[in-house]
């Protein structure tokens, strides 16, 4: 088959692994750089042109398209899908998982655990905003936050008053949420693909940190999942419509609770810490999706 990944990082762990992993199943793979593709959008032929060239047709689109380019790379994305190419994450699946609380709302719907979680832009009453999660400590994140940024825990209510205050003035949008103590600063990490889980992994925040992102110096071992944490990421997956992401769970006194659904997951972390070949698995998923037509 003829694949491409959507990606501006040629040289990145994920997006050398993938082209790697489809070329060794006899895949043709091509990393295209998602801003250098430009479209015209009225033809009733739908193409997309690279390098003055159009492209060809590929049967297969791997999409890993960073946050500060959902707008652009989602068009482009889509603009695949209209020409009848398999996405391997649909462009609107990926636009809903880049906004925290979009996500959340989707999540909650389908009755799927998480924090108790409530959202402001310019709340009238901060002190309620707060009790209405259980009161302080709570988690404060802004809603566009990546990597632990932006993410900030707050001890008491006046701490979480100050902080809610200062990202009000700053006119950013902001989550407060229920601190999940009993994490412990470790969250696990899912890879789902194709509605199952291909590899997981624990991640333990550096000492004294509560966040445990692997960019803020957390560490990451293999873990057992119990059913109840497996049933819950491939509901989250199919709630959000992924077919390749990350879910990041908590461990909770009520069962596992859901973090975040990631469209792009990245791929070093998860397969060093459990030796998995993920990306391979992202190629299997595709064959078993994609009809060829007889004669290839
Ligand atoms: P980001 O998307 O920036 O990684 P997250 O919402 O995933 O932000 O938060 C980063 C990390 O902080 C999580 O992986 C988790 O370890 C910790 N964390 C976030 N929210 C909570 C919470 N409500 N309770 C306990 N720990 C949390
Ligand atoms: N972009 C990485 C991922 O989603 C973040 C991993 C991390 O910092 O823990 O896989």
């Amino acid at each position: 088959m003829k694949i491409a990944i959507l990606s501006r990082g040629p040289n990145l762990y994920s997006t050398r692994r993938l082209k790697e992993a489809g070329e060794a199943k006899g895949h043709q793979v091509d990393i295209i750089d998602t801003l250098h593709c430009y479209m015209d959008i009225t033809s009733s032929r739908p193409t997309v042109r690279y390098h003055g060239e159009e492209l060809p047709r590929y049967d297969a689109i791997i999409p890993r398209i960073g946050s500060s380019i959902t707008f652009y790379g989602t068009a482009v994305a889509r603009q695949f899908e209209m020409m009848g190419t398999f996405n391997v994450n649909d462009s609107l699946a990926i636009s809903r998982s880049r906004d925290k609380l979009r996500s959340l709302q989707l999540l909650s719907r389908k009755g799927i655990g998480m924090p108790r979680t409530g959202f402001a832009s310019k709340p009238d009453n901060i002190k309620d905003l707060i009790k209405n999660v259980g009161g302080a400590p709570v988690v404060i994140k802004l809603l566009e936050g990546t990597q632990g940024i932006g993410v900030v825990l707050a001890d008491t209510t006046k701490a979480a008053e100050a902080i809610i205050e200062a990202f009000m003035g700053l006119k950013a949008n902001i989550l407060v949420q229920e601190f999940i103590k009993e994490a412990g600063g470790a969250d696990i990490r899912c890879l789902v693909v194709g509605g199952k889980i291909v590899a997981a992994m624990k991640r333990q925040g550096a000492e004294g940190e509560f966040r445990s992102n692997l960019h803020r110096g957390g560490s990451a071992e293999i873990v057992k999942l119990t059913q109840e944490e497996q049933d819950t990421a491939i509901n989250a997956a199919k709630a959000m419509g992924l077919n390749f992401c990350g879910v990041d769970l908590l461990r909770s006194q009520n069962g596992p609770m859901v973090m975040e659904v990631n469209s792009s997951p990245g791929l070093e972390g998860i397969e060093t810490a459990t030796g998995k070949d993920v990306a391979g698995m992202v190629f299997d998923f595709i064959e078993q999706n994609v009809d060829l037509p007889r004669d290839q």
